[in-house]
């Protein structure tokens, strides 16, 4: 177990990831129905997830932010890609799944969801803005993952809250009412329904600023 996934996240750091996290597939147990890792891959064990850093600091306008976003994922479905080869190489199954889809993108719910797969695997904490935000980089990440039936191991879940007292996201979202400081299962959430998907949040978060190039 620990010399594959060795060979994995060496390999990933060396090829192009920011950052790389493992959970347990058993840590999705309050999953939505369908959105669970087994609901997709019979036997699944773990979740690795890879994080590329998406250059999008403050003040960036919504096209270039979402361009910036774009730019990110072909070469991040090809980190994953030869990483599934890699474990397919040691007879293991694997399943990308890739970042969100137009329809997983207009539901806000992907087959998996990528930021819980991030916190408890160590990357982030679930900000107010309900975006993963990372130390390194705040929410200004993309993010792949890959289902797995080899045991990898799990991580340990982030537990800290990056956000404490600033509530940037809360006043800079356009649409009253939508980012909220509440909590549901220990998670920030924000109303969904109502969000235009501006990309405010996601730029003018001031953690991990000024570590966003290239
Ligand atoms: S803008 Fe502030 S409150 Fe919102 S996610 Fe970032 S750190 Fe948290
Ligand atoms: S994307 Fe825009 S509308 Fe949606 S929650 Fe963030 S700031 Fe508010």
């Amino acid at each position: 177990m620990d010399d594959c996934r060795h060979r994995l996240e060496t390999y990933l750091l060396r090829e192009g990831a920011d950052l790389v996290g493992f959970t347990s597939a058993a840590d999705f147990a309050s999953a939505l129905d369908g959105s669970a890792p087994s609901d997709h891959l019979k036997d699944a064990r773990s979740v690795l997830t890879i994080a590329v850093r998406v250059d999008a600091p403050p003040g960036t306008k919504k096209k270039r932010a979402m361009a910036e976003w774009r730019g990110k994922v072909f070469p991040l479905c090809e980190l994953a890609f030869k990483a599934s080869r890699l474990l397919f190489d040691e007879s293991y199954h694997a399943l990308v799944v890739p970042p969100a889809t137009r329809s997983a993108y207009e539901a806000l719910q992907g087959e998996i969801s990528h930021k819980h797969a991030a916190v408890k695997s160590g990357l982030g904490c679930i900000g107010k803005s309900s975006l993963l935000v990372t130390p390194e980089f705040g929410p200004r990440v993309a993010l792949i993952s890959i289902i797995t039936d080899a045991d990898l191991g799990g991580g340990r879940e982030f537990r800290e809250d990056l956000c404490g007292d600033c509530d940037i996201c809360v006043q800079v979202c356009p649409v009253e009412d939508t980012v909220n400081e509440e909590e549901k299962d220990g998670y920030y959430m924000i109303r969904k329904e109502r969000c235009i998907k501006c990309y405010l949040c996601y730029t003018e978060c001031p953690i991990g600023a000024g570590n966003t190039g290239h």
